[in-house]
């Protein structure tokens, strides 16, 4: 099991068309349910991850083809564990209620669908349930939607390559606990659409970007604090050992450090809640540090972990035990006396248990009367012989009796110090979570100090507006290699009877879609409840978030890619509300270019004026460019680059104004293509340029105007005849140059090149 990831069992059912979707961590034993119709069931299933998703025999097809494409396993159980009434009866049962209503209002499907995850956790684990937390309704309309697409295009918790490595999620990581690593990527999974949700997790961050030094002294003693949540799963599970008793005593006493260090007036209220819950452990605690010693083992079996003075009996038996070593010793000096044999022995295997041992020169004596009486033979090996004696094998019976008795003490006390734990698991997780909430909000304080990241401004109205906007992670990979990150803005401020829309051109390369994407992480990072990296950010509420890249492959589905490309733009143009956030990259790009031309045309068009949402739409196409004259809230923005001797600079910021060339052949020579290529790619641009400014039909200049591809003088791959610099450069050994000489020759070449 990850420690820094979530494990979610899930179950989806479906009642006469109204669909539910519950589902479960029972290392941490967060349980949730929400209402969840088919179309929602995707990106549900992407935001959550989960490991296996249960489903009744004979659910829709269109549902099950769904569930297989999250990549989850899919156990289909029988109807009767998906039934809504005996679930009630189950759920009652389990948290001991009369009725749900304390926990929410719960439709048949709901119920459904939580009846089945504990009825299959019944099955699996054996009757002996997880300790589920209450069910947490959630409600879909209070998170930002993201569809899987979406996830998977802006890399949040996992790569395009497949890992954590290079997605969002890693690149913020900063926190010290795994609980807090989970709330991170939870957050970060599902955004919120409400201001009161926001504000006070931004608040939170504030209160420790104020005192960065609190914050850097808080997080030492977080470092510290054990995983609480899957320990109390343990236990639960009766899986757990010594060292899980010790998790909660050390989790809950740090906890207790960082309560008292916390006690200041001015707190932001999430804090002081998640403090809170750090405090009033005190006989819990109390009891496992009298109880447990500092370090325990392993395995409860091999006893060891209960401290002295903690259990009377259980001294007094041990005390018998390390006794009896000593009287052994006591007994063998008596043997070696009586025997008149100094070099006599007692050890102890697990074959015999306790015997005397010595050399057979001197076994003979042993052997015979009158020590024979005493000492009885046990057996011969090739240099020694082996006795033992009445007293002996009494002593070490009693020893034997005293260790058994000391191991089963401590299983005892074991199953009591876990029940203890147990009959305060609510108040346990809560701390858990205080310490969890406490970690992110220090962990996004440090980041927002350290990378310098603003608090955005959240309301609810339709403005879009990022000053000195930055991607985080394209920044972090160009940090490494010592380049900077070039800020840009991008104001998308929405009308009520239109959208707000920027049609992005320029060259490839440029930094399109580094700008597409870093405008809608900031949303989803400002609605997650966390600090921007921008100077300034105000953000309307975004209730869904989607981004799509033109000719995205996607092989694996067996779908081309033009088709995918297509799917998944109908998936916006019928989805997206007016408070989407639609972030367009190149559609139309897979396929011919009047085709495409027309689609990305008619795209456009429809999320201007039906969806009416905030939209940044990145094209090739520069015809595209007009449609700025012609529609209210649709800017021509273009990233811009310089032209120096024949060679392309990219600027990287993002300036009004449409692109007025594609510079595709000036990148293609940046990438390496052999320079005949590239000159002869130069030579078929300008006569399809001049064939269309004469207004003809492009394939007729191509056929008429251009030369043959021998006939190109610039394609020839010779080098040109050697220059006379050439020349000169050739005779020079700059070894045997003396400074003098180097500059005099500078000058020299210099006048060379001039004439
Ligand atoms: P496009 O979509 O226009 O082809 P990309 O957004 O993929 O271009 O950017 C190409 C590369 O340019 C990126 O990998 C990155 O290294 C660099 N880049 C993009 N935007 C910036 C920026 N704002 N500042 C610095 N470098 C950038
Ligand atoms: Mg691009």
């Amino acid at each position: 099991l990850e420690a820094r990831r979530h494990n979610f069992l899930a179950a989806y059912t479906d009642i006469r068309g109204a669909g539910a979707l519950a589902w479960t961590d029972i290392s941490t034993g967060a349980f949730h349910v929400m209402a969840c119709p088919l179309v929602r069931l995707a990106p549900e299933l992407a935001r959550l991850a989960p490991q296996e998703v249960l489903i009744a025999d004979g659910l829709d097809a269109d549902a099950v083809g769904v569930i297989e494409q999250c990549g989850a396993a899919i156990t289909p159980l029988s109807p009767a564990s998906f039934d809504s009434r005996s679930a009630e009866a189950r759920l009652q049962s389990l948290f001991q209620v009369k009725s749900l209503e304390a926990f929410g209002n719960f439709s048949r499907a709901d119920l459904s669908a939580m009846g089945a995850v504990i009825d299959y956790l019944e099955i699996t684990q054996k009757g002996r349930l997880p300790l589920l937390r209450p069910p947490v309704a959630q409600v879909a309309q209070r998170m930002m939607q993201i569809d899987a697409a979406t996830r998977r295009n802006l890399e949040l918790t996992a790569s395009l390559s497949g890992g954590r490595a290079g997605s969002l999620l890693a690149t913020i990581d900063r926190t010290v606990t795994s609980a807090g690593a989970r709330l991170l990527e939870r957050r970060l999974s599902s955004p919120s659409t409400v201001v009161d949700v926001i504000e006070p997790r931004l608040a939170a961050i504030a209160c420790f970007v104020d005192d960065i030094n609190g914050a850097e002294d808080l997080r030492g003693t977080l470092r510290r604090t054990p995983d609480m949540d899957r320990a109390l799963s343990r236990l639960s599970l009766d899986r757990a050992g010594p060292r899980d008793l010790a998790a909660i005593r050390n989790g809950l006493s740090e906890g207790r450090a960082i309560h008292g260090a916390m006690e200041k007036a001015d707190m932001a209220p999430l804090l002081r809640d998640a403090a809170g819950a750090l405090a009033g452990h005190d006989p819990l605690i109390d009891l496992l540090e009298h109880a447990l010693v500092a370090e325990p083992p392993l395995l409860a079996r091999d006893g060891g972990f209960i401290a002295t003075g903690y259990h009377a009996e259980l001294d007094e038996t041990r005390k018998l035990r390390d006794e009896g070593r000593g009287v052994i010793a006591g007994l063998q000096a008596e043997y070696a006396d009586v025997t008149g044999i100094g070099s006599l022995k007692i050890k102890h295997n697990n074959v015999l248990g306790y015997f005397i041992e010595t050399t057979a020169t001197h076994a003979q004596k042993m052997l015979s009367p009158p020590l024979s009486e005493r000492f009885i033979h046990r057996q011969t090996t090739a240099n020694q012989v082996r006795f033992t004696t009445v007293e002996l094998s009494d002593l070490e019976t009693r020893i034997l009796n005293a260790g058994n008795r000391a191991l089963e003490i401590e299983k005892t006390l074991f199953q009591s110090l876990k029940q203890a734990i147990l009959d305060t698991h609510e108040a346990i997780s809560a701390a858990s979570a205080g310490l969890a909430e406490l970690d992110l909000a220090t962990s996004l304080a440090t980041l927002a100090s350290q990378e310098n990241w603003v608090r955005p401004v959240i309301d609810e109205s339709r403005d879009f507006v990022i000053t000195g906007g930055r991607h985080p992670v394209v920044e972090a990979a160009l940090k490494k290699s010592g380049e900077p990150f070039i800020t840009n803005d991008c104001s998308l401020s929405a009308e009520p009877d239109h959208s707000a829309l920027i049609l992005l051109t320029g060259p490839n390369m440029a930094g399109k879609s580094t700008f597409l994407r870093q405008n809608a992480l900031i949303a989803i990072l400002a609605q997650m409840g966390s600090y921007v990296p921008a100077t300034r950010a105000e953000i309307g509420l975004v209730s869904q978030v989607f981004s799509r890249v033109g000719a995205s492959d996607d092989l694996a589905q067996g779908r081309s890619t033009f088709m995918v490309e297509m799917v998944e733009t109908a998936a916006i143009l019928n989805q997206a509300d007016d408070r989407a956030l639609v972030i367009l990259d190149e559609i139309g790009r897979g396929t011919a270019t009047y085709d495409g031309l027309s689609i990305a045309w008619a795209t456009l068009e429809h999320l201007h004026d039906v969806n009416k949402c905030r939209a940044l739409f990145a094209t090739h196409y520069h015809e595209m460019t007009s449609l700025a004259e012609r529609m209210a809230g649709v800017e021509n923005a273009t990233v811009a680059v310089r032209e120096w001797e024949g060679e392309v600079i990219f600027l990287h910021e993002v300036r009004p104004g449409g692109a007025d060339r594609s510079y595709g052949v000036q990148v293609a020579k940046l990438a390496g293509l052999p320079s005949a290529v590239v000159s002869r790619a130069q030579a078929v641009l300008e006569a399809l340029e001049k064939g269309e400014r004469e207004g003809g039909d492009r394939q007729k200049a191509l056929i008429d105007d251009l030369p043959l591809f021998s006939a190109n003088p610039a394609s020839a791959a010779q080098p040109a005849r050697p220059s006379k610099l050439d020349d000169r450069l050739k005779d020079i050994h700059p070894d045997a140059l003396s400074p003098r000489d180097a500059l005099d020759l500078i000058y020299e070449l210099i006048d060379l090149a001039e004439n």
